[in-house]
């Protein structure tokens, strides 16, 4: 069984400061756990959900931008064990491993009881107990960022990170059964370095996988009105689409795809 928590679905900067939708990201659990892009609130968001990071088996960083990357510090301290145990792997984007593209390094003087840390770049591929990760492409404001692409005991399971679109990007999330979309804007609202509503269909389209999810809702998208988008997405595209609120799970098992809440 593999299960994704989500722990926000907002992203970009005046939805970070203000919170109107979470910035905590999400946590993979398969044989291993994992938590992706611990943005503002990450620690807390994990603790409501009931979920300990003290169990974390690794952390991802697609790149160095604070909403994806403010929490890694304190959950690198958790998964440490209160940095009093030499455990985990954390993982990222030349940006947010070694602060380039002008952002600092995010972490404290913890870091150094993470048992592996690994700078990935596009096609790059590193594992974590029975989970393949594979780093894919983007074209973002920050050039070493990268998006994953996890290959689980129940197959794919893909994350976008922040990217505009490319053609290329429906190879590299090819065959997903989850694909995990950072969708910033909506249709007529694009801006660059990232995604719009009109992207994530045309990827859907051809990516087609069992459910999209749609996440990183910027303030603009946020106040034209998510569920009439994710409702004109899936009526376009005909394939479930989600929201990464706060809580919701997606459980993978077998043939099934179920939804909480
Ligand atoms: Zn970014």
């Amino acid at each position: 069984m593999v299960e994704l928590t989500f722990l926000g679905s907002g992203g970009g900067r005046f939805m970070t400061i203000t919170q109107k939708r979470g910035t905590g990201g999400f946590i993979l659990k398969d044989d291993v756990k994992m938590h992706v892009d611990p943005g503002p609130g990450a620690l807390l968001k994990s603790w409501e959900q009931e979920e300990d990071p003290r169990e974390l088996d690794a952390i991802l960083l697609s790149h160095c931008h604070i909403d994806h990357t403010n929490d890694s510090s304190i959950l690198i301290e958790a998964m440490t064990n209160g940095a009093t145990q030499r455990r985990g792997v954390l993982i990222g984007s030349e940006s947010a491993i070694s602060g380039t593209d002008g952002g600092s390094t995010p972490f404290n003087f913890n870091e150094r009881f993470v048992e592996r840390i690994e700078t990935l770049s596009a096609g790059d591929e590193t594992t974590v107990g029975n989970v393949s990760i594979r780093a894919t492409p983007t074209i973002h404001s920050d050039p070493t960022t990268i998006g994953f692409r996890f290959t689980t005991s129940q197959g794919i399971v893909s994350y976008s990170s922040d990217t505009q679109f490319f053609p290329d990007l429906v190879k590299w999330h090819s065959d997903a059964r989850v694909l995990i979309m950072c969708v910033t804007r909506p249709a007529k609202h694009r801006i660059p370095y990232h995604l719009t509503t009109t992207d994530a269909v045309k990827v859907a389209l051809e990516v087609k996988p069992e459910v999209l999810v749609l996440t990183h809702i910027g303030m603009k998208f946020h106040l034209q009105g998510v569920e009439e988008e994710r409702c004109a997405i899936e009526e376009r595209t005909g394939i479930r689409t989600i929201v990464a609120d706060e809580g919701k799970k997606l459980i993978i098992e077998g043939d099934a795809i179920t939804t909480s809440l």
